[in-house]
This record gives C-alpha cells, structure tokens and sequence, in this order.
C-alpha cells in the first residue's frame, strides 16, 4: 500500500516542481498572500476535496473524509514570502522586485498539495479524517497561525505534524526533537522620558540616557539572577538610541531587543522583573517611561511519545546512511500555536544540495532549495496518516 502510494508520490513529482516553481516565480509576502491561497484552494478543489478558503484571514483548509473509522490528524504546511530581493541565477527566479521565497514555504506547499493529492486516491483506505492546513502569514509577527485556529481550523483535529525543509541539512537527512524543540520568542520596547538640557548644565536637565545605560546593565541580571538555571533564557538588548549631539542632553532615550526562552515560567518570571527593574531604575532617577513587551511564538513542544512515533517512521522512510538528528531548531516558528490546542510534532528534512548551488542559509537572497526534499516530507505525511492512532 504505502509503496504503492509513493510511486504516485513520485509520478507526480514534475507536476510538483512546477507547481512550487510557479510559486517561486510569484511570491506574495506575509499578509499580502492573493493568488497563491487562489491557486491552492484550486487545487484541492479538483481533487474533489472539500475546501474552506479565507480561514482566519487568508488561510485555506482542506478536508478529505477517509474511508474507514479512525482520527482526525492534521498536516499543516505554510505559503508565504519574504521582502528580500532575489539574487539566485535561475529560470525560476522571483518575477516580483523584493520578494522571494527564501525560506522554503513554497516547497512545504507543493509537498503537502502532493500529500492530498495521493490521498485523494485511495481515500475509501484512510483511517479517519486528514486535514490539510494552509497557512499563510508564518514569517510575521502577528502571524496566520492563531486567527487560523480562532476560525475553526482544529476543529474535531486530535493530533497535528508539520514539516519544515532545511537548506543546511543535506537531502536525505531527518530531524525530530522531543520536548522543547525551540525557543518562545518575545521583543521589548522602553522609552525613557528626561528631560533635555544644555551639557554644561546637567543638574537642569534629567538625563535619559544614564537612566538607560544603568537599566540596560540592570537588564543583565534578570537571566543571571531570577530565572532558575535549569531553564534556558536569553535576554539581549540589540538597540538603544538616545541623543546626537555632544553638547545636548537628549529627552528621550529607546532601548529594544529580544527575549528567548523554552519554559513558560522562565517567560513569566522575566517579564514580570523587566517590568519591575525598568520602574525602579526610571523612578530612582526621575525618568518616566513606557514598558513595551509584545509576546510572539510559545516555543516549539513535541510530544514526546509522538515525536517517537514521527522517529520510528522517520527510521522506516529514510536511508540507513544518515542517523535521525535530535537538534533543537533556531528561530521561533507559529506552528507552536497549534500544539497549545492539541499534541503535535514539527520535524525538519534536510534539502541542501552544493551542486544545486543549494548551500545558503534560510532568509538569504540566494537561498535555495533540492526540490526532492518535497518527496521526503510527502512520504512522511502519508505514513503518518496510516499510521495515526495506530
Ligand atoms: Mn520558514
């Protein structure tokens, strides 16, 4: 059965190239997405799968009913770009000035179409029901993962897997991590208020920028001295402007950067004592501010009993030369979102392939990608279909 499923996997591939190669040529950046959930939901559509299209603003969800009792597993793959220019010499380069698709999504697109369109075949042999997952907007903050569930999209779902390519993972290769498998992501903004003055003059002015230059290095205990050391964290102040002039004590001074973190506690607990540190340290000096800290992703979480499943399948699909990796991911990913309503695993497959010239990290201007990666997560997809529940 299985071996007979990738065969048409594999019949397909052309028709897949082409369909993520057009996608490669017209891409749409995150919230921008038109034409590309257009020529997904279309698809789908003449696979006879049932459709829903706009879900949580631009997202397509598809529904196969399968033939025989079972759960409602989900395969979730996400389709938009990036504004970077693309600077790759190839026929299928970027049409669109500043655009590109430089991370992949228009590959773990095709795959997935590839995925419901061998399905669609033998759908009177599917245990339970597939839902396939479109999702638009992964790469920005807010991103389409969290309206998509608020629309319905996890509806009746038990459990959920995605997939990402990796360009610096060779072809061939698989990855799965139990438990935290990436940082939550969360960025702040203080804006210390003085007052500004003459630099001869200090004691009339009230200066923005000590207050901020004393809060940035209070910042550094938070990591160090509140967040239990089990628990990995990072705190980075990666901007702070103030003032231009050096005679002039500015009025303001702008302190930005990220906080990263696995475990929600740690999360908390560092919010709350930047909150409190900022207060203390403006208040001492005189300062007013405003404390902003916008929370993005969660962190990435397997479950682990799934993520062993996902490994003994991986160990099945993949060639004996190359051992599943267990590496955490870089980044903040939103599939998080769909793994705080249900269990689910995100694994990666590697595509790098130097004589493709696919050797450039993800968000590059020459970032590509050995299209065969799609056949990789596509096998994967459709062994874990048949073998969800079981
Ligand atoms: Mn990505």
């Amino acid at each position: 059965m299985i071996e007979n499923l990738e065969r048409i996997l594999h019949e397909l591939y052309p028709e897949l190239v082409a369909f993520r190669r057009d996608l490669h040529m017209h891409p749409e950046i995150s919230h921008q997405e038109v034409n590309t959930p257009k020529k997904i939901a279309a698809y789908l559509s003449a696979l006879d799968i049932d459709v829903r299209t706009e879900v949580g603003g631009r997202g397509v969800v598809g529904t196969l009913k399968g033939g025989k009792p079972g759960k409602t597993i989900a395969l979730r793959a996400d389709f938009d770009a990036l504004p970077i220019q693309d600077e790759k010499d190839v026929t299928y380069k970027s049409t669109v000035p500043g655009a590109m698709h430089a991370c992949g999504h228009d590959l773990h697109t095709a795959a997935l179409l590839g995925v419901a369109n061998v399905l669609s075949t033998v759908r009177e042999e599917i245990p339970g029901n597939v839902v396939f997952i479109h999702q638009f907007a992964e790469e920005a903050t807010p991103g389409g993962a969290k309206p998509m569930i608020e629309d319905g999209c996890l509806d009746g779902v038990d459990v959920i897997y995605g997939a990402h390519v990796m360009s610096t993972d060779p072809l061939g290769t698989f990855n799965v991590k139990e438990g935290f498998a990436s940082s939550a992501q969360d960025d702040f903004k203080i804006v210390i208020h003085g007052k500004g003055g003459h630099g001869s003059e200090p004691h009339l002015a009230i200066d923005p920028l000590v207050t901020g230059s004393q809060l940035v290095v209070n910042l550094q205990q938070i990591v160090s001295r509140r967040v239990n050391p089990q628990q990995a964290a990072a705190l980075t102040v990666g901007s702070f402007v103030s003032g231009e002039a050096t005679n002039v004590i500015p009025d303001t001074a702008v302190i930005k950067g990220t906080v990263r973190t696995y475990d929600e506690e740690a999360r908390s607990i560092i919010e709350q004592a930047m909150k409190q540190m900022t207060k203390s340290t403006c208040e001492g000096a005189g300062t007013t501010f405003e404390f902003e800290y916008v929370k993005d992703c969660p962190s990435i979480w397997n479950d682990p009993d799934l993520a062993e499943k996902v490994e003994a399948i991986a160990v099945e699909t993949f060639d004996d030369s190359n051992p599943i990796h267990h590496t955490p991911m870089m980044g903040s990913e939103d599939f998080s979102f769909y793994q705080k309503e249900i269990p689910g695993v995100y694994f990666t497959v590697g595509g790098g392939n130097p004589e493709l010239n696919a050797v450039y990290p993800h968000h590059h201007p020459k970032f590509d990608i050995d299209e065969r990666a799609m056949l990789d997560i596509g096998r994967m997809f459709i062994r874990l279909v048949f073998r969800n529940g079981n």
